[in-house]
């Protein structure tokens, strides 16, 4: 069967009618984003917030026309609510491929007039408030596949059996991984069209773009819509009363970072390096990124430090062993903990079991307990400091 174009997509969608406007879907600017690749069919529809909720109808309609086109196998339309959207949109901002590279050093250069509204607030402007969620943590990396993802699912669990409350936000626009790692798949319900409720892994509640889009095709999101994927994922997401929301930011320091830096109030920053990466440049500029911004740095984990022999329990160096521990002191940064390359932590995670949950009783999960302590540790000093109270002098 010949394979659907994106003008056909296009086509389609010019037969539906933006309520908003009365234009057409396409000359209302609402599709962004399109991406056709193999019979699947992904694009964003960003409308006016005002309107969000009352567009799912909408949403469900366009992803239907384009599915009744010939040789489409799947079609899913994604709504951002996003201020200004329609007349960035008109012809202004064109769709940059981010694909699925993890390196997205390009800042806000997509601001264009109507998007400077959407660019975050300077350092010390008011952060979204988000009732209900004590803290946020953000676990990043310099780069990728140094097992940052795989170190805040498994931190995520240890957090939660330790009593917390705990949440997961995948913010990896650009390659979400969580629904992998946490082995949820499909689209979570959202009842009233508004508000999602989330897949839950042993209580912890989970969201990610990846449950909307699928994982191996990659979406164009300009920064902007960056931006407003992420503030919806916070905020419509029923995330109950959280003690802690750990947040997988992706790797560098991209527009979702500085999103998620600058308009959220996060308690704190974990970064996660493997040994041989921890003195190069990413890792610096990742650190020097959280401090401009002036999020405080929880720590450092050291992910894949020693590798231990599955047969005879041999403990292996590969790489210079104590380095990270060292460098993170000559940084400045906390040393978090350890955790070893093992082949245990790799299947368990590539196989949606985290060892966590699923072998507590090994000494991997002990190592991201035990990281887990200090992180909680690390961020009730920053809660407890973030008040800004003076200290209380009693007389008795
Ligand atoms: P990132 O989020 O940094 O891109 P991931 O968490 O996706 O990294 O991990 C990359 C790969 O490394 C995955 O296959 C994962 O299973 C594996 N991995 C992560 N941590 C470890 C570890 N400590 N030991 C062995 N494999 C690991």
């Amino acid at each position: 069967m010949a394979r659907v174009t994106e003008s056909e997509v296009m086509a389609a969608l010019r037969a539906l009618n933006d309520p908003g406007s009365g234009r057409d879907l396409v000359a209302a600017g609402l599709v962004q984003g399109l991406v056709v690749k193999d019979g699947n069919v992904q694009f964003v529809l960003e409308v006016d917030p005002a309107q969000g909720a009352k567009l799912e109808p909408l949403r469900q309609a366009a992803e239907q026309a384009v599915l009744a086109l010939p040789g489409v196998t799947s079609a899913t339309a994604i709504l951002t609510a996003h201020r200004g959207a329609a007349p960035a949109a008109r012809g202004a901002a064109p769709a940059h491929d981010h694909g699925h590279g993890h390196s997205h050093d390009h800042g806000h250069e997509h601001g264009k007039p109507a998007a400077a509204a959407q660019r975050p607030p300077l350092p010390g402007q008011p952060k979204a408030a988000l009732p209900g969620i004590r803290s946020i943590i953000a676990v990043a990396s310099g780069k990728g596949g140094v097992g940052k993802s795989t170190t805040a699912t498994n931190l995520a669990l240890a957090l939660q059996a330790q009593g917390l409350k705990v949440g997961m936000l995948d913010a990896d626009i650009y390659g979400p991984s969580q629904p992998r790692l946490m082995g949820l798949t499909g689209r979570p319900q959202s009842p009233d069209g508004k508000h999602i409720i989330p897949h839950k892994v042993a209580g912890v509640p989970v969201m990610s773009i990846g449950f909307l889009v699928a994982e191996d095709t990659a979406m164009i999101w300009r920064g902007p819509m960056v931006q407003s994927a992420l503030m919806q994922m916070l905020r419509d997401v029923e995330w109950g009363p959280l003690d802690c929301l750990i947040v997988d930011l992706p790797p560098g320091t991209g527009d979702a970072q500085l999103t998620m830096a600058q308009q959220v109030p996060l308690t704190g920053a974990v970064i996660v390096s493997t040994p041989q990466d921890i003195a190069l440049l990413d890792v610096k500029k990742s650190i020097a990124m959280f401090r401009k911004v002036d999020v405080p740095i929880l720590g450092l984990v050291e992910n894949m430090s020693v590798f231990v022999c599955p047969n005879c329990g041999h403990e292996s160096h590969i790489f210079s062993h104590g380095g990270a521990r060292a460098e993170a002191a000559k940084q400045d940064i906390a040393f978090l903990g350890e955790v070893p390359l093992d082949i245990k932590i790799r299947e368990t995670s590539d196989a949606g079991k985290p060892i966590v949950l699923h072998y507590p009783d090994s000494p991997q999960a002990e190592s991201y307990r035990r990281i887990a302590r200090q992180v909680w540790a690390a961020a009730e000093a920053q809660l407890a400091g973030g008040t800004r109270e003076g200290p209380k002098i009693t007389m008795q």
